[in-house]
């Protein structure tokens, strides 16, 4: 099969995207890197990384307060970020767009701000059986403070939430529902607009993970009608530790700050204080101003691509490694649901997941071994863990064709 997908071939040369990620060109272990631990985090192109050298090396400042010309530079470009994810999100408002370290800071956020105000006892919240840690834990800790109650959305076998379970979950008690886009284990697409429906019916807000669909799946908070959407920039091409939360305005406004100190205030004294707009009121103290200024190029690098052209690829990619690794011996795809990211979980009978995840390290094929931050999911399919391939957008099908043989020997050598 030829390193072009056929279907994403007249727009995107992979050969020639694949120059523009330096750390893609390397060997490990002797061997050309083969890198499937996307879902992880995704590698960063050359302009992504030429934007944190441009504003280190060239404007380096505090934003928001200064006046001299160094600081206008670093506002402007750190506002633009702003603009450019309002515009990714589709939000209604600029102001929707709320700055953070990425998603599980993102779902803090809501989880504490939102829960102080507007949870309490014998409130519920509804998270499901596919969430990663960072969308179960803020929810427990928020519902042991107020005496609320956690209610889960069970996971079918092939990996698909069971809506009819979440239909007879959800009452007037529940307040928040609290689900991811996309699986980070499992790749399952979930059925947003099902859940926001029923969720809006009985005056629930729902905030969505979209950790996993950013790099992925085309986004429209307004169409969604999601109360909220938490993001990470370095699950999309973009840096680690800066991310943002879309939020809508008038949930906003009524939420109380996460954090205080300097920028989300409009006056301090000691007879009271008055907090800023949204969304300064929820970017407390200094930003990490050069990963979010950088950001604002990965946002670029996704849509000079085309969200439809990288998931039409890599959907082909998906498919041509499902199919190599139903020929391995006692290999069973965890995660079969109908609709997906470029995930792949699976687990080889008899062979411990960190051991072939190690042998095929050996082989430069990185890719990821054990419960991936959900435990709970793990726990309902009975293992502890499984070994998963993420694919991006570089990746090939001869990285693929490495990864399936380097399988079909590991299981010759194991048994
Ligand atoms: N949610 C999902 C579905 C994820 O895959 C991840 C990261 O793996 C997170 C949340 C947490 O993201 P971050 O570590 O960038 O905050």
């Amino acid at each position: 099969m030829a390193e072009v997908s056929q279907e994403s071939k007249k727009v995107l040369d992979i050969q020639e995207i694949r120059k523009e990620f330096p750390v893609l060109d390397q060997e490990v272990n002797g061997k050309p890197l083969a890198y499937f631990d996307n879902a992880a985090t995704t590698q960063k192109p050359l302009q992504v990384i030429q934007a944190l050298e441009d504003y280190y090396k060239g404007y380096n400042a505090n934003i928001h307060r200064g006046i001299h010309t160094l600081a206008e530079r670093a506002t402007k470009a750190f506002e633009e970020t702003r603009v450019v994810l309002h515009q990714f999100l589709n939000s209604k408002e600029k102001e929707e767009i709320i700055f953070t370290k990425g998603t599980t800071d993102s779902i803090n956020l809501v989880a504490s701000s939102f829960g102080r105000r507007f949870i309490n006892e014998g409130d519920e919240i509804i998270v499901s059986g596919l969430e990663h840690h960072s969308n179960i834990v803020p929810w427990q800790i928020l519902a042991e403070d107020k005496k609320a109650t956690i209610k889960v959305i069970p996971v079918l076998d092939n990996g698909e939430l069971d809506y009819e379970a979440f239909e007879k979950l959800i009452s007037k008690r529940t307040k928040m529902v609290a689900v991811n886009h996309a699986s980070n284990s499992l790749g399952t697409i979930n059925d947003l607009p099902r859940i926001i429906k029923a969720a809006h019916q009985v005056g629930a807000k729902v905030l969505v993970d979209g950790a996993q669909a950013t790099a992925h799946i085309a986004l429209d908070v307004q169409s969604l009608d999601c109360d909220f959407y938490a993001i990470s920039a370095h699950k999309f091409y973009g840096p680690t530790g800066a991310g943002a939360l879309y939020g809508k305005r008038e949930l906003l406004e009524e939420m109380p700050p996460y954090q205080s100190g300097g920028e989300m205030i409009k006056d301090v004294s000691f007879s009271g204080t008055t907090f800023n707009d949204i969304p300064y009121k929820f970017e407390a103290g200094t930003p990490n101003i050069a990963d979010i200024v950088a950001l604002k190029e990965a946002v670029n690098f996704v849509n000079r691509l085309g969200k439809e052209n990288i998931a039409s690829h890599e959907m082909n990619l998906l498919k041509y490694a499902v199919e190599g690794l139903s020929t391995i011996k006692d290999l069973k795809l965890v995660g079969t649901a109908a609709e997906k990211v470029s995930v792949q979980s699976f687990i080889i009978d008899g062979v411990h997941h960190f051991d072939i995840g190690q042998m095929l390290d050996a082989r430069g094929v990185a890719v990821r071994t054990g419960h991936h931050c959900t435990q709970p999911l793990m726990e309902s399919f009975g293992i502890e863990g499984t070994v998963r391939a993420s694919f991006a957008v570089y990746n090939t099908v001869s990285e693929i064709d490495s990864m399936i043989e380097g399988l079909g020997r590991i299981v010759k050598f194991m048994k």
